[in-house]
């Protein structure tokens, strides 16, 4: 397993305990730990360029303005957009997918279909439940297979759904309970054939491998700066430049704005007419040296990192009595869900808390795909760059203490 020398210590907080036990965070589908070199931007930042970006002419609001701006290029170049005027700055998944569900909300009509999946996170469901509703157009999904959905989506039924009527296929790249990786590139493109705009919801996957929305060919991507390595509070929706154009703002106010008055108002063009009011400033400029800290270890050797990790603890995790591990049985992301058929995920959180380690449970936000799979919660171990296979050891042995105290 690929591993840095002495990563950790770029994390100032994975060094305490908890519980009077060493912290082991495996918790980073939820959010990320952020290293040093973001802090620090933070703080540099604030100490000595703060000012407000875009309408200054003095000396700090111009220092303000490259940085922002420079880190609008930054992540231009991270995801290889062509342009960083389609890098559009949002306080993160959620708001980056209601910008684009907001929008079709307002075009779409009766026999539309928008299609999605059975495995989206809420942040790319509720919206476009929303827009059907407001629209009038028809919500579909393309099905998961398998008890444990192990099988993924199903693919062969896609040609069947994707009918010309489908206007817009969003979907996840990664699922965040499943750990399933979607053939992105390969729905995009059939997606393409019919005339539906695509929107990937990115936000397990842009920070834990190579990407290329140019080779994807996606037309809207989305995620948070906040897990991957970057601070809470700043996202990111990519879009092409020629939608763009044609994308009404969905929030308006100062900045985005060429011409005013008592009658009405004329836009800027992207970016800008997307990013009304005083941008967080801050975040952007930490995103972008979140890309530098990510693209310095190599994305590459991310990927197989946490992929390992999650083999690695899917296949420990399998030998523990009565689990029910969720997702793919082969190739994965960095996570692994599972449940026992006597404790309560709720249970299992807290008793790993005890031992140090930090884990999730719940329905992750994926509640319909849990009735689905017949269960309420599952416990999520995620993994990233700081994570060893020390720490994959301390999850099994309290998974066993668990176990132990609950089913004896
Ligand atoms: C975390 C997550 C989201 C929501 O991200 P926010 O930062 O809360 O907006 C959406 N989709 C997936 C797959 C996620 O993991």
């Amino acid at each position: 397993m690929p591993t840095w020398n002495n990563i950790r210590a770029d994390f100032p907080i994975l060094h305490q305990q908890v519980n009077g036990k060493p912290l082991v965070y495996l918790d980073n589908g939820a959010t990320s730990q952020k290293p040093r070199a973001v802090i620090d931007a933070l703080v540099h930042y604030y100490e000595r360029d703060n000012s407000n970006v875009h309408r200054g002419l003095h000396a700090l609001s111009m220092r303000a303005t490259d940085a922002y701006e420079g880190a609008r290029t930054r992540i231009a170049t991270f995801l290889h957009a062509a342009d960083p005027a389609e890098i559009i700055f949002t306080r993160g998944t959620t708001e980056s997918i209601n910008i684009v569900a907001r929008s079709f909300a307002t075009r779409l009509k009766a026999g539309d279909v928008i299609l999605t999946t059975e495995m989206e996170h809420h942040s790319n469901l509720v919206p476009w439940q929303q827009a059907a509703k407001a629209s009038g157009a028809t919500l579909r999904y393309v099905s998961v297979l398998g008890a444990n959905a192990e099988g993924g989506l199903d693919l062969a039924a896609l040609d069947q759904l994707l009918t010309p009527q489908v206007k817009v296929f969003a979907f996840t790249h990664i699922s965040n309970t499943l750990g399933t990786i979607n053939p992105v590139a390969e729905l995009c493109r059939r997606a393409r054939a019919v005339g539906a705009i695509t929107v990937i919801d990115a936000a397990q996957s842009v920070g834990h491998a190579p990407l290329d929305v140019q080779a994807i060919g996606c037309d809207y991507l989305a995620f948070s700066g906040h897990k991957m390595c970057g601070p809470t509070g700043i996202g990111v929706l990519y879009g092409r430049r020629a939608l763009l154009e044609k994308l009404a703002p969905d929030e308006t106010g100062g900045g985005m704005v060429v011409n005013v008055t008592y009658e009405g108002a004329t836009w800027k063009p992207a970016p800008e007419r997307f990013e009304a009011g005083t941008p967080n400033v801050a975040g952007a400029i930490g995103l972008g040296v979140a890309c530098d800290y990510l693209d310095a270890l190599d994305r590459a050797a991310i990927e197989r990192h946490d992929h390992a990790l999650a083999r690695l603890a899917y296949e420990k995790l399998s030998t523990l009595p009565g689990i029910r591990l969720l997702g793919p049985t082969g190739e994965r992301g960095g996570l692994v869900s599972f449940a026992f058929p006597d404790v309560h995920a709720h249970d299992v959180v807290t008793f790993a808390d005890e031992d140090g380690v930090a884990l999730r449970g719940g329905h992750h936000c994926n509640q319909p795909l849990m009735r689905k799979l017949g269960l309420t919660s599952t416990t999520r171990a995620s993994f990233y760059v700081y994570n060893t296979a020390e720490e994959i050891d301390v999850l099994v042995a309290s998974m066993r203490r668990t176990l132990k105290f609950f089913v004896g």
